[in-house]
């Protein structure tokens, strides 16, 4: 699996998803879709590795999630916040 793999399937699952589902419910699916994944691996140590993969990719994740919010946001706008 090369990066360019990664990004056509993920632009495909990006593709599935419609411009009116919640974005929640997006990212509470993405886990699901995630999990499943890592259950049809046959050996227990690669899903192990599989998770702390994934815990491992948080930190990097809300940094590029930020910098890409960062990006839509037009120059002298504030962010949006909600809380
Ligand atoms: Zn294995």
């Amino acid at each position: 699996m090369t990066i360019a793999d990664a990004n056509q399937i993920s632009d495909r699952i990006v593709a599935a998803v419609h411009n009116d589902d919640d974005i929640e419910d997006i990212l509470d699916a993405l886990v699901v879709v995630f999990t499943f994944f890592v259950s049809t691996l046959d050996c227990p140590h690669c899903r192990k590795q599989a998770i702390r993969a994934l815990k491992l990719s948080l930190a990097g994740m809300l940094t590029r999630a930020n910098a890409a919010a960062a990006r839509r946001v037009a120059p002298g706008e504030r962010a949006q916040t909600c809380h």
